[in-house]
């Protein structure tokens, strides 16, 4: 295939509300590096954070990325153009997803083998919302041929919801699942594959209630309108549920959470709160005896792995999530209002 030497991207430039779409250089390949020419790429929560430009952004874009201009996007899928001399993990053709976080491999997190959470961790150069990508050796991972590229496009963070689901045992068990974004939804699918007994699933999108009931939630609710905790208790005769995902983020949905969890149950935390939590360190875990553990990315690679199991057999499918699938290059401004609005599942975006 003929690489061009200009491609079009997607840019957040200013420190303001909106992206930019550019013509730029297609990168040159390292010795360690992959090109991708993109066919898919969707839209995740922190893409959302600094298209708005937010308290969040302002506070982690420069900090956790490489700063401003940056082409927008991390989640995608493609087709390996070109690799590196010294790249033999995968070859031109090849179709792949990527793990977007990347490990400095010689620091302690990384040497006692949990380099997903590594000291250094660091995201891509730049982003994917482009023609083409340039990703580390590393990251890429090549995907089962039975699913097509928007499919594989969110790969990346249905493994976020498998490294969730990892840490619990929900075998004739209830749950609960605080927040139906994108991630809220698959951990419901994957929670229903692996023999919850009952579901229930809390948000304040009535759209994203009613994928959460498609997904296999027997309960859901929406806090605005109701006492959540009261609920749960009522449908469990007192005792609360065995396992609580957080996703929502929310610091007073995360203090319902804890309020809904039983004793002995475990807390599975993947939100990211804006603001400092108030918990009751004894009703809420001492007394519960309550475990808790925190969903950084993705265990890599076997999280990736265990997604490629799910997806690729079709024990899990993932199609009827993505709602909404535009053109990135004239559509990327009605992708992101229709992710910011909650009234949509996933929404991915198609490139030529
Ligand atoms: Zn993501
Ligand atoms: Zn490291």
């Amino acid at each position: 295939m003929e690489i061009p030497k200009m491609m079009k991207a997607v840019v957040k430039v200013r420190k303001e509300r909106g992206a930019v779409l550019e013509t730029l250089p297609v990168p040159e390949v390292g010795p360690k590096e992959v090109l991708v020419k993109v066919r898919a790429a969707a839209i995740c929560g922190t893409d959302i954070h600094m298209y708005q430009w937010n308290a969040w952004a302002s506070q982690n874009v420069e900090r956790s990325y490489s700063g401003l201009p940056r082409i927008m996007g991390h989640e995608f899928s493609g087709d390996v153009v070109k690799v590196g001399s010294e790249v033999t993990r995968v070859k031109p053709g090849d179709r792949v997803v990527a793990e977007t976080h990347i490990p400095c491999g010689d620091c302690y997190i990384c040497n006692i083998g949990e380099g997903f959470n590594c000291q250094h961790v660091k995201r891509f150069k730049n982003g994917v919302y482009a023609e083409y990508a340039l990703i580390p050796e590393m990251s890429a991972i090549r995907f089962p041929d039975s699913l097509s590229y928007e499919e594989a496009s969110v790969m990346e963070p249905f493994s976020v919801a498998v490294h969730g689901v990892s840490n619990t045992s929900v075998v004739g068990d209830t749950v609960g699942v605080i927040g139906a974004g994108p991630i809220g939804l698959f951990t419901i699918k994957l929670a229903k594959a692996m023999g919850a007994s009952e579901i229930f699933v809390s948000d304040i999108s009535e759209y994203r209630l009613e994928l959460a009931k498609k997904c296999g939630a027997k309960y859901v609710f929406n806090p605005t309108k109701c006492d959540i905790v009261k609920e749960v208790k009522e449908r469990t005769d007192g005792l609360g549920l065995g396992t609580v995902f957080e996703i929502s983020g929310n610091v007073k949905a995360t203090k319902q959470a804890f309020e809904c969890l039983r004793k002995c149950g475990t807390m599975i935390m993947t939100g990211l709160p804006s603001e400092p939590l108030i918990l009751d360190a004894g009703s809420d875990i001492v007394w519960k005896a309550a475990k808790i553990y925190g969903i950084h990315g993705r265990e890599v690679y076997k999280s990736w792995e265990i997604t490629k199991g799910l997806l690729g057999s079709g024990v899990i499918e993932v199609k009827s999530l993505i709602t909404h699938k535009l053109d990135l290059f004239t559509e990327f401004d009605k992708g992101f209002e229709l992710a910011e609005s909650g009234n949509a599942g996933k929404v991915v975006f198609l490139v030529g």
